[in-house]
């Protein structure tokens, strides 16, 4: 069997990406959603060890020691991390393995795996953002004005200095989502 992918999607948190992902994943099989740790709290119904793995700061630095993350950041003030068995495991298996990860998450992540593909996810509009963000209903008004001001922050980055293959603008869910299938039938090529 060939080897598989590795799909990086990055984003401003409110930018639609998760949504994105859960729609190609129906759409596609062999697409498995690596899940990251984290050390902030979790949200609504989040679960731990399907949306994240929620460890305490003490516990996620432990692991950092021990080698267990392919890329960690302090994001918003938590800490994120991708584990690393779970890609091998999976791209060995000829899976397309997605990543949904920050600007620097992505950097760190070319150093081991320079094929991974990045795909950047932008809001049609800084106020569309700003909306969408707030009728989530999750966030202080504070976290939400840390988020937008890392959002520009993570564009520009992702734009001048980023690694990123391809950028789409999430104006329509569905043809943002046909857009991304299409881009992953031609890497696969
Ligand atoms: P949220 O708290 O909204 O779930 O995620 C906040 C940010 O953390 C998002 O930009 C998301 O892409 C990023 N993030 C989630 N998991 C990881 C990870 O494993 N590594 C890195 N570097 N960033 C992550």
């Amino acid at each position: 069997m060939s080897k598989g992918l590795i799909l990086v999607f990055s984003a401003a948190s409110g930018a639609g990406k998760s949504t994105i992902i859960s729609e190609l994943k129906k759409r596609r099989s062999n697409m498995i959603h690596s899940i990251s740790a984290t050390t902030r709290a979790p949200r609504g119904s989040e679960k731990n060890g399907v949306d994240y793995f929620f460890y305490s700061v003490e516990k996620f630095k432990e692991l950092i020691d021990k080698g267990e993350f392919v890329e960690w950041a302090l994001v918003h003030n938590n800490y994120y991390g991708t584990p690393r068995t779970f890609i091998d495991q999976q791209v060995e298996a000829g899976n397309i393995v997605v990543l949904d990860i920050d600007v620097q998450g992505k950097a760190q992540l070319d150093k081991i795996y320079p094929d991974a593909q990045g795909i950047f996810i932008e809001p049609p509009t800084w106020e569309e953002l700003e909306k969408r963000l707030r009728s989530r209903g999750t966030d202080t008004d504070e976290a939400i004005a840390v988020r937008l001001a890392n959002a520009r922050k993570e564009q520009d980055y992702a734009r001048f200095e980023g690694k990123y293959d391809f950028f789409v603008v999430n104006d329509n869910l569905d043809e943002t989502v046909q857009k991304i299938d299409k881009i992953i039938e031609i890497v696969l090529r």
